[in-house]
């Protein structure tokens, strides 16, 4: 773990309300894993804000130079406004790597990738780093067209052969039209292992699947459907509100079923079936 001053070397809104931010980090670009994160001093705000670490140069581009992270993230109050507003050559103050990310059982080959929204940003970074090895297909469900990963096609550019990305949009725009856990089933008998990042929302309706009896209306076929997931091991990024970001002051701390978890230190990732959902407030 680092604390930097780090440059920004460019900063762009790649969709509405989202910026895709370069960052001049060597160290962190070198050490960071997938689904590990970083945090940044956004102005004056006493509590660093939390970002996952999106790309790394080093993996992703012939001129990674020294080495450059990139963050994506979506402008929802005042520290996100405040990234948002800088500009390329200026410095932030940034911790990182921080955390425990994804991992991938040495067995696995397919890997089912599972993204609501800007939950994209920690998945594209396993794309990366996994795909020369895994066959791997990414869900990204967002609202509109206009709401996808706008890499996508580079994604698919990169490792064509093994990579596949299934767009869903709730309006229907482009992709099937609904969510990403309703395109998930289609994958389960396919899928070594499963990782998502998206809202709590996303991973109830995912920790159902894992519930075998049917539910009200639903035939007995299709309860045994939905458990196929609790087949395949499911890691998810969990993005509470986090104090400290290192495991010092104890705000982040979930009660799992493996005992009380530091999500700063312990995660972000989890099991999806080690998650009390009852119990877990993601934004007090
Ligand atoms: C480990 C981790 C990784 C993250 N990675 C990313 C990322 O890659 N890209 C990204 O856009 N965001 C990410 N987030 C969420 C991001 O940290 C928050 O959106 C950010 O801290 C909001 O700061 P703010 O000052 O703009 O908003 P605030 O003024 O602090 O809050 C404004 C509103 O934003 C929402 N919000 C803020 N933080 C969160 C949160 N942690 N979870 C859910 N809702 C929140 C709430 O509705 C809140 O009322 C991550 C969070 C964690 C814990």
């Amino acid at each position: 773990m680092k604390q930097i001053l780090a440059t920004i070397s460019s900063n762009v809104e790649v969709m509405p309300g989202i910026h895709l931010m370069w960052i001049e980090a060597p160290d962190i670009a070198a050490a960071a894993q997938p689904g590990q994160f970083i945090t940044v001093r956004c102005g004056d705000f006493t509590l660093r804000r939390p970002f996952s670490v999106h790309q790394s140069s080093l993996l992703t581009r012939e001129d990674s130079g020294e080495g450059e992270i990139a963050i994506l993230f979506k402008v929802t109050g005042k520290g996100t406004l405040w990234l948002s507003q800088r500009q390329e050559g200026e410095k932030i103050d940034m911790l990182g790597p921080l955390g425990k990310g994804f991992t991938v059982a040495p067995k696995s080959r397919n890997l089912l990738l599972v993204a609501g929204g800007i939950g994209i940003a920690p998945l594209a970074f396993l794309v990366q780093q996994a795909s020369s090895q895994h066959q791997m297909t990414l869900i990204h469900g967002a609202s509109t067209a206009a709401q996808l990963y706008p890499k996508s096609y580079e994604l698919t550019a990169i490792s064509y052969q093994r990579f596949q990305f299934v767009p869903v949009t709730q309006d229907g725009s482009i992709g099937q039209k609904g969510m990403a856990t309703d395109v998930l089933p289609d994958f389960l008998d396919w899928a070594d292992q499963i990782y998502a990042c998206g809202p709590v929302d996303m991973y109830k309706a995912m920790a159902l699947s894992l519930d075998p009896s049917p539910l009200k209306g639903e035939g007995k076929g299709e309860g045994e459907k939905r458990s196929k997931l609790k087949l395949r091991k499911c890691q998810v990024s969990l993005e509470v509100r986090i104090g400290c970001g290192f495991g010092a002051c104890y705000g982040c701390t979930i009660n799992t079923r493996k005992g009380l978890k530091q999500v700063c230190r312990d995660g972000p990732v989890f099991e999806l079936d080690d998650i009390i959902w009852q119990e877990v407030r993601i934004w007090p």
